[in-house]
């Protein structure tokens, strides 16, 4: 049975290590460019916008969203692309200037019909919960979550395929799913790590730590990685002995 100074020690420890992981994958993140989102709220400094560009990144590259935010603000009246102007253009619009997003119809019709949803349901004022954004049209709890942490700068884990992964392949998790994973991570991490525990794996999974072949060698983390096979302890094993480069060129 564990005893309570086991648990506070053990506790330390995790800390210590989500500390450390945090720290790394920060300069990692500082040393590439910020994933489309960090960009979008850099540039409008508006919930609304991320939302918008939230919407359009699922299942697909950064470079592709970005040109379609792109295409698809520049059609503002004002400073910044509101619900009025989204209101304004027609399914067919829409579609024509967010291809080739992935799914870009249904995302073209998620989006014709947020306006008016935001009317009805929230007075035309967007909401910070990740609960209520969940009842406007398109939105998942990882829109919710990255809209309500990037948009509205308030503590929230954004769980995607990267955030799955990369938290599995630390340990600090064992889960099947995205949602499985946001809830374990809600229980895990210091409320400090949420609002960029998303940006920093995500740009750690594009980079470097991807779902086929991630590039273990000289990976910042790699001491805490639990991955057997894929730099993890089968790897750590091998680096011990001094193998691993004769073993990779066998
Ligand atoms: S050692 Fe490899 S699998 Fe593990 S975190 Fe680093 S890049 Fe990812």
């Amino acid at each position: 049975m564990k005893t309570e100074t086991g648990e506070r020690r053990g506790t330390a420890a995790l800390h210590e290590k989500i500390a450390a992981i945090d720290a790394a994958l920060k300069a990692e993140f500082q040393a590439h460019a910020a994933p489309i989102i960090e960009l979008v709220e850099a540039q409008t400094h508006d919930p609304f916008c991320v939302l918008v560009g939230t919407i359009l990144s699922a299942r697909t590259k950064d470079a592709c969203t970005a040109g379609a935010v792109k295409r698809l603000f520049a059609t503002a009246r004002g400073e910044r692309f509101t619900a009025a102007d989204l209101e304004r253009l027609d399914v067919a619009e829409i579609e024509r200037l967010v291809y080739p997003v992935g799914f870009y119809r249904d995302k073209a019709r998620h989006l014709k019909e947020l306006p008016r949803v935001l009317r009805e349901k929230f007075g035309g004022v967007l909401p910070h919960t990740v609960e209520e954004l969940c009842e406007l049209p398109g939105v998942g709890r990882k829109t919710a979550n990255l809209t309500v942490a990037v948009g509205f700068d308030l503590p929230a884990i954004c769980v995607d395929v990267h955030v799955h992964r990369i938290s599995n392949r630390l340990g600090l998790v064992r889960t099947k799913t995205p949602l499985e994973t946001e809830m374990a991570l809600r229980k895990l991490l210091p409320v400090r790590y949420w609002k960029t525990w998303n940006s920093h794996l995500v740009s750690f999974g594009q980079t470097r730590c991807g779902p086929l072949r991630p590039k273990c060698e000289g990976c910042p983390i790699w001491k805490y990685c639990q991955e057997e096979g894929r730099g993890g302890k089968k790897t750590q094993v091998l680096r011990t002995r001094g193998e691993l480069r004769r073993t990779k060129e066998t």
